[in-house]
This record gives structure tokens, C-alpha cells and sequence, in this order.
């Protein structure tokens, strides 16, 4: 790595941000297409402090992660479309001192879906109505998902299906029927409560597509029964991959490299 005056800088705000995988995807993905840049991750814990210190130093772009990626919102320059629609930014582009805010979650879990299944026409169950699960939730209504939010609080899931003009189903009450594609957006998996799960395995239908956006484990409880069931599974690194592919084809104006990206997450989760 030839670090000099002229590479740029790029970074995650978040608070926590020790675990993140973002520093070795993104870095990675800079060294194979030749872009002079390099990524560090940043706790933040004022997000106005972090926006100065984004002007100030000339910081090119920024991944936004818990909890900033609603608040950092009205300090931004400009809204892609999309982010303003999901109602949270996850990417932040410094185009000469002007500031835009993007969010590629849901470009991400799309991207992911669409390895493995068409999403036009199909009817897609979201567990889960919190910030990535309506940033996915419009990402796949977009690409013409018909979209069932199923969430444990109904105040929240209805709000988000209503944001949508989707249908709500309580968590308590879903049954699986109907459904070709869901998404798991809840942390329930996650380690170290890998014995939980959204949905119990008599509810995956064989033929269904089941993703998990939880990757640690990157096996979760859901994905094995769904497979054991005959479903087509996808796992969060996928989503996590893309949604970083598409933030580092922002920043250089390369095409991303998905491969190498995607090893290097799958190698720092094994650590
Ligand atoms: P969030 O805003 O806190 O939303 C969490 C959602 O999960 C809420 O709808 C909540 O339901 C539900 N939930 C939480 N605990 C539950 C439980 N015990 N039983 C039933 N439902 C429960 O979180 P988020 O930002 O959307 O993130 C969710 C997960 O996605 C995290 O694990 C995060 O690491 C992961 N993630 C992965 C990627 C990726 O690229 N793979 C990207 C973004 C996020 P209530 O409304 O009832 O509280």
C-alpha cells in the first residue's frame, strides 16, 4: 500500500464500530481495483462532530451505521431519492465539499435475493419492522415484491406497512401460507442466542426462499431448518457484501469486486 498525499479517506461512523467488517471489505475492494484510498472505522459518538470532522478533513465517503443513520439525515447536502424514502442513510458521498446522503441496504438484500430467485410478482413476507427491514422492504417493493410486513409489535409493523400500503400479519399469527420469499430482519439468531428463530421450521414450506440478514453465525438456526425443509437459503454476508458493493462503486466508479470482497468477510468471520 503506497500511501501518500493524494489518497483519500474513507471511514464507518458508528458507536460501536470495534467489530465492524467494513475496514477489511472495503479496503480490500480499493486494493484490487487500484483505488488510491484507504478505509478506517470511526466511533462516533456525536454525529455533528463527525459531519465537521467530514468537511473539515476531506473524508470522500462514509459508511453510516447504529445509531447515526437517522440522525445524520438533516445534516447532509442532499438525499438520493430512495434514502429519503426509507427514512435513513447508510452512505454518504463527499462530492467537493457537497454532501449526499444514500442508503444501499435495500440495493443490497436485492442484489442478494436476485442470485437465487426472480422478486417481480412474488409474495415476500419481511419479519421484522425496525430500520433495515423497511430499507429492505422498499428495495424489494421497487423491484416489484409484493410485501407482507410480520412484526411482534403491531404499532411498529403497522406503521411501516402502512408507509409501504403493504399488508401487516403479527409475528404471533404467521403462518407461512402463500409466501414464496422471507426475510428474517430481526436480530433473533444472532450469537449468542443461536438457538432462537423467527419462525418455526413447520412454517417453511418446501420451494420457499429464506434469507437471514443476521451472519454471525453465518449458518443461523433459520437458515439450517429451512434448508433441511427444502428452501432455497440466502445468507447475510450476501446482503452485507452487496450493500458494500454498491457503496464502493459510489465512491471510485468501479465496477465493485464482489468475489474478493466477499472472501475477505467470510475469512475476518472466521477469525
Ligand atoms: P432494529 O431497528 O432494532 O429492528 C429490530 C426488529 O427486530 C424490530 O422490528 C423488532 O421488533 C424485532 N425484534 C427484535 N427482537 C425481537 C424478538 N426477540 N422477537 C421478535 N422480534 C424482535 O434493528 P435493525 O437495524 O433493523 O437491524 C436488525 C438486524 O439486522 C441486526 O441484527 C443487524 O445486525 C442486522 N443487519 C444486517 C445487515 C446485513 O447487511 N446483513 C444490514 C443491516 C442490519 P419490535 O418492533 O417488536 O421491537
Amino acid at each position: 500500500m503506497n500511501i501518500n498525499t493524494r489518497t483519500s479517506l474513507y471511514g464507518v461512523f458508528g458507536n460501536p464500530v470495534s467489530h465492524s467488517l467494513s475496514p477489511a471489505m472495503h479496503n480490500a475492494a480499493f486494493r484490487q481495483v487500484g483505488h488510491d484510498g484507504v478505509y478506517l472505522a470511526f466511533e462516533i459518538r456525536e454525529i455533528e462532530a463527525g459531519i465537521t470532522a467530514v468537511r473539515a478533513l476531506n473524508i470522500r465517503g462514509v459508511s453510516v451505521t447504529i445509531p447515526h443513520k437517522i440522525s445524520i439525515m438533516p445534516l447532509l447536502d442532499h438525499l438520493d431519492p430512495m434514502a429519503r424514502k426509507i427514512g435513513a442513510v447508510n452512505t454518504v458521498v463527499n462530492q467537493d465539499g457537497v454532501l449526499t446522503g444514500y442508503n444501499s441496504d435495500g440495493l443490497g438484500a436485492v442484489a442478494a435475493l436476485k442470485e437465487k430467485t426472480e422478486i417481480a410478482g412474488q409474495s415476500v413476507a419481511v419479519i421484522g419492522a425496525g430500520g433495515a427491514a423497511r430499507a429492505i422492504a422498499f428495495g424489494v417493493q421497487a423491484e416489484g415484491g409484493n410485501v407482507t410486513i410480520v412484526n411482534r409489535s403491531a404499532d411498529k409493523g403497522e406503521r411501516l406497512a402502512k408507509d409501504l400500503n403493504a399488508d401487516f400479519r403479527p409475528l404471533s399469527e404467521f403462518s407461512g401460507e402463500d409466501v414464496r420469499i422471507l426475510i428474517n430482519t430481526t436480530p433473533l439468531g444472532m450469537t449468542p442466542n443461536v438457538d432462537a428463530t423467527p419462525v418455526p421450521a413447520d412454517k417453511l414450506e418446501p420451494g420457499m426462499v429464506v434469507m437471514d440478514i443476521v451472519y454471525n453465525p453465518l449458518e443461523t438456526r433459520l437458515l439450517r431448518e429451512a434448508g433441511a425443509r427444502g428452501c432455497t437459503t440466502v445468507d447475510g454476508v450476501a446482503m452485507f457484501v452487496y450493500q458494500g458493493a454498491f457503496q464502493s462503486e459510489l465512491w471510485t466508479g468501479q465496477k465493485a469486486p464482489v468475489d474478493v470482497m466477499k472472501q475477505m468477510v467470510l475469512d475476518a468471520l472466521k477469525k
